[in-house]
């Protein structure tokens, strides 16, 4: 079993250190919930930055080991990351699957009882097109995106967390 998802950004598209702080109430307990149920807990994220030249693929790595630091030791199993530009036409960003393809490959992942929890339209395409079900949630870009794109809805990690705890029908 598996969960996919990815850092819910709030109000911005790029990750820093400062704003990972304010995401982390609440989601280690969620999610060291699911870890200890037997799902493994995969990032999967875009991340046009580096494409960008906004910040480097050393500094995006500082910022996800920062993350993984506070979030707690070996919480999460493994990150995977584009870092293209949108019209680079590489086969990794969202919503190709390919990236889950990939973490379902090295971490022999059961697709079909896997979830991807993501707040952006293409979170909910990237997880259709893997065979996923996924969960929006209404933080950051989540707040708008149409719910109709998603299996399920969920206010936040940690809600949707408990609806995989305690089934989606
Ligand atoms: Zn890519």
């Amino acid at each position: 079993m598996a969960t996919a998802w990815r850092i819910p950004p709030r109000g911005t598209q790029y990750l820093s250190t400062s704003r990972l702080e304010h995401h982390l109430t609440g989601v280690a307990e969620a999610l060291r919930k699911l870890k200890d149920r037997g799902y493994k807990l995969i990032v999967i994220t875009n991340q046009s930055g580096i494409g960008r030249g906004y910040f480097t693929e050393k500094q995006y790595r500082a910022v996800e080991a920062e993350f993984s630091r506070q979030i707690g030791h070996a919480l999460i199993d493994a990150t995977y990351f584009c870092p293209h530009l949108p019209n680079d036409g590489c086969k990794c960003r969202k919503p190709s699957p390919e990236m889950i393809f990939a973490a379902a490959q090295d971490h022999d992942v059961d697709l079909a009882r896997s979830f991807l929890i993501g707040d952006k339209k293409s979170d909910m395409e990237c997880g259709h097109n893997a065979g996923v079900k996924t969960i929006l949630v209404r933080t950051g870009y989540g707040k708008e995106t149409d719910e109709r794109s998603a299996d399920c809805v969920a206010r936040d990690l940690e809600d949707a967390a408990n609806a995989i705890l305690h089934g989606i029908p």
